[in-house]
């Protein structure tokens, strides 16, 4: 019997892959613009990073990690999320003794265990970007502007950002009190997960999906009303820097992230169109991280999207680029020559398809058709004698006669 893949852990395959190059190409063309570079980091690291970061009463540390024990007796884990690898690498190569400025793009695979699904996989890719170094909020607005823009570039319009804050190492413990004050009297009502971290991490209560934790947190107190002088000014300042660059957003006070590293200003670009898999971005600020991770006392921001659900938000367009020519051939002489043209305008950059079966005309032509190419040319004994052949787009069928020499068809070919 054949052996398949692992649940949960998918092939992208020719068709979707272009899919996937596109969304890789915009993202490096639009980071770029803001000035970030590319961070290269492992996928195995010490678990003690995620436990120190992620935190160990977050859904990630407690179920969803794929941690082992190595032949060497070190317990590793394959990366769930690409923050807490690259503030490692932060600070292990002091990155910020130059600059502590420091804007950094990554992508790659992640890994939880998660129940698969359309659009949650347990080997799934982000696109993420770090700022560290500025605490202002116009780097907060920079950054989600940018994450709009990058949307925009693939006219995905549809996302809607969406904003909160959630107030700072001051502020939310303070906040953490209320709220679990007024779980307190409806701990009946939440389900059993929540329930369990209701000690260690109430605000989960706030965007749980279970029916009873909804209608239990309803009038919950909300965040923004607990947030410290600083926290509320440097949320509205982020709001007005938004509203300066016409970049729209929602305020979500029930936003928490699965994260426990996240301060200030948090944030999800949402859609309405993958059910519950509606975050295809997410990210925040992570103020004392850096701190937490043994480094300077440096803030950050950032963001990390999926990029299975942005791929499935593209599914209905086409990336795969069509070849530029389709060389049919007839006898053993064409053959061979179409075998050279094909080789000089292929190393001229052109995309050239021949047959490689001495097929008829008709099932060379019924190929060129299936694979869409813009241009087919057909070669037998009468096209060799004169030296020319009709080139024919194949949307449109005009052919146009043009001498047998890799120039000549490139410059028809543009
Ligand atoms: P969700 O609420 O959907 O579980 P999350 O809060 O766990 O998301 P983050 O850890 O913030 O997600 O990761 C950022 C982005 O990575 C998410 O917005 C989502 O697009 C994507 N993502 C997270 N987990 C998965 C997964 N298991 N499969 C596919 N994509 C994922
Ligand atoms: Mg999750």
């Amino acid at each position: 019997m054949a052996i398949s893949g692992i649940k949960g852990f998918n092939d992208i395959l020719p068709g979707e892959v272009e899919t996937w190059q596109t969304i890789e190409k915009t993202a490096r063309r639009v980071f770029s613009c803001y000035g970030f570079s590319e961070i290269r980091v492992p996928i195995l690291e010490k678990t003690e990073l995620f436990c120190r970061s992620i935190g160990d009463a977050t859904d990630i540390v407690e179920k969803e990690m794929y941690s082992f024990v190595d032949k060497g007796e070190n317990k590793v884990t394959m990366r769930p999320e690409g923050t807490a690898s690259v503030m490692r690498a932060f600070i292990e190569h002091k990155l910020y003794a130059a600059d502590p400025v420091n804007k950094l793009y990554y992508m790659g695979p992640m890994f939880r265990y998660e129940r698969p699904q359309k659009g949650r996989y347990r080997q799934f890719h982000q696109i993420g970007c770090e700022v560290t170094g500025v605490t202002d909020p116009r780097i907060d607005a920079q950054l989600l502007t940018m994450l709009c823009h990058f949307f925009g570039e693939l006219g995905l319009t549809e996302p809607q950002l969406q904003i909160n804050s959630l107030g700072c190492p001051e502020c939310r413990p303070v906040y953490r009190q209320a709220l679990q004050a007024f779980l307190r009297e409806r701990l009946d009502q939440l389900c059993d997960d929540c329930r369990r971290r209701y000690a260690t991490n109430p605000l989960r209560a706030l965007d749980c999906k279970s029916a009873g934790c909804k209608e239990a947190t309803v009038g919950a107190p909300s965040v923004l009303e607990h947030l410290c002088a600083g926290c509320d000014d440097h949320f509205a300042r982020t709001r007005g820097y938004l509203d300066a660059l016409g970049t729209g957003y929602g305020i979500n006070e029930r936003m928490v992230r699965g994260l426990d590293y996240y301060t200030r200003t948090t944030f999800e670009l949402v859609t309405g169109l993958l059910g519950s898999q509606s975050a295809v971005a997410a990210g925040g600020r992570y103020d004392g991280l850096v701190s937490d991770l043994g480094g300077p006392a440096i803030p950050g921001i950032g963001f990390a999207m999926g990029v299975e659900r942005v791929a499935l938000l593209l599914a209905d367009q086409k990336f795969s680029k069509r070849p530029d020519l389709f060389i049919v051939a007839l006898g053993d002489e064409a053959q061979l020559e179409a075998f050279r043209l094909c080789g000089a305008l292929q190393r001229k950059g052109f995309a050239v398809e021949i047959d490689y079966e001495g097929k008829s005309l008709k099932s060379q032509m019924r190929r060129a058709d299936k694979l869409n190419a813009r241009y087919s040319m057909v070669i037998g004994g009468d096209e060799l004698a004169r030296g020319t052949a009709p080139l024919k787009t194949m949307d449109t069928g005009n052919p146009a006669e043009v001498a047998l020499s890799a120039e000549a068809i490139g410059a028809l070919l543009g």
